[in-house]
């Protein structure tokens, strides 16, 4: 066993079905009274069903958050938050909303309770991203890992089936990255594989059955352990690929991962072996690659990076820009194999 230091990140959280009726109860547990709640536009109705149950709590609602977290919306967020003198974010949204909520945690240091209704798993983490002229500035900051989190099942079955899967990949990324992570360790690897195991399992449930509670419970509770993993230790190539690809070619997150993961984990098979015999286990594959390949097959989801838009043209181009910025990763990052590696994810080919 190799050697380790491992420092657990403070978050309380609370899974259940009908836990949002917690969340009053939630914003006293975090020592505050006046929460701001974050969402999208389209999420406003999920965000005023908890601004009822606030009542006296309630300082505000802003449905201004938006992918990547522009620096114009969160500005705005920021001065609402301190004109309506609130002392806590209540996001409840996917990865953008909470996004938007560590933006203002970042600068005014509030509290965050986080009530997420993807599988992303930013909840689980102090990374945050703010996006000006074009770049997205990522940094990490424990002001912003939200102060405790609620998992409700109930709030995902409005998640469109097809965003559903591909958010279920995104997680299954984060864990499956965490395994081989540089600063992994026994624990964040026993979160990875159950976590794993639990999306594997949901994931096909929901095909057949896309409001089936168990399955949609399944799915949550394998989001939480993913995100825990991400927040905990490093990511590497898989990550790093799918934020170049997702910036420079203005791609959508979960799906890019979605495509890009076999492929990212059939170059890191040779110097992961372990990792990859845990992956494979938790997913009931032969091979951890193929088995996630042939599962996003199975499943309709996107396996081509053309399909996104990417021209083959491009590949050149994503290849240098991957190779700019090094990075660890358990195999080096080379050119020729890396190069080959985005062909075949853009063609949609099994990995290899
Ligand atoms: P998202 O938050 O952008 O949501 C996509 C859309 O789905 C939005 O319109 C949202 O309102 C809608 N939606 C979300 N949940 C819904 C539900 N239950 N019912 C109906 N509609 C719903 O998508 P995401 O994939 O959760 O997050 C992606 C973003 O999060 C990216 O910008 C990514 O970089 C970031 N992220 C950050 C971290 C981190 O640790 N900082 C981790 C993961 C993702």
């Amino acid at each position: 066993m190799k050697d380790f230091t491992y420092t657990a990140l403070p978050a309380r959280v609370t899974f259940g079905a009908g836990k949002l009726a917690s969340v009053r109860d939630e914003v006293e547990a975090i020592g505050a009274s006046r929460a701001l709640v974050l969402c999208t536009a389209a999420q406003r109705e999920q965000a005023e069903q908890v601004a009822e149950l606030l009542g006296p709590s309630l300082a505000g609602i802003h449905d201004g958050a938006e992918m990547h977290v522009p620096i114009a919306s969160a500005r705005k967020a920021r001065e609402l938050a301190s004109e309506l003198n609130a002392d806590c974010a209540v996001a409840i949204g996917g990865g953008s909303t909470i996004g938007l909520g560590k933006a203002i945690a970042l600068e005014s240091s509030i509290p965050i309770l986080a009530i997420p209704t993807t599988y992303a798993g930013s909840e689980m983490t102090p990374v945050y991203g703010i996006t000006e002229d074009g770049v997205k500035r990522t940094g990490k900051d424990v002001r912003v890992l939200p102060r405790a989190v609620i998992y409700d099942p109930d709030l995902t079955m409005s998640l469109p089936l097809e965003m559903s899967l591909v958010s279920g990949m995104n997680a299954i990324a984060h864990a499956a990255e965490g395994m081989y992570a540089k600063d992994g360790n026994p624990v964040m690897s026993l979160m990875a594989e159950e976590g794993i195991r639990a999306l594997a399992q949901g994931m096909p449930l929901l095909v057949d059955a896309p409001q089936d509670k168990e399955a949609r419970a399944q799915c949550l509770y394998g989001a939480w352990l993913c995100g825990t993993v991400l927040g905990h230790v490093g990511m590497a190539l898989h990550h790093k690929l799918c934020h170049t690809l997702g910036g420079s070619f203005n791609l959508p997150h979960a799906e890019t991962h979605t495509i890009v993961l076999p492929h990212a984990l059939a170059y890191n098979s040779p110097a992961a072996s372990e990792a990859m015999g845990r992956i494979a286990s938790a997913i009931g594959a032969p091979d951890a690659a193929v088995g996630l390949h042939h599962m996003a097959v199975k499943l309709g989801l996107p396996t081509a990076l053309r399909d996104l838009g990417v021209k083959e043209a491009d590949l050149d181009r994503a290849c240098e820009i991957a190779l700019s910025n090094p990075y660890w990763n358990p195999r080096p990052i080379e050119a020729k194999p890396l190069r080959a590696l985005l062909q075949r994810a853009w063609e949609g080919a099994e990995p290899q």
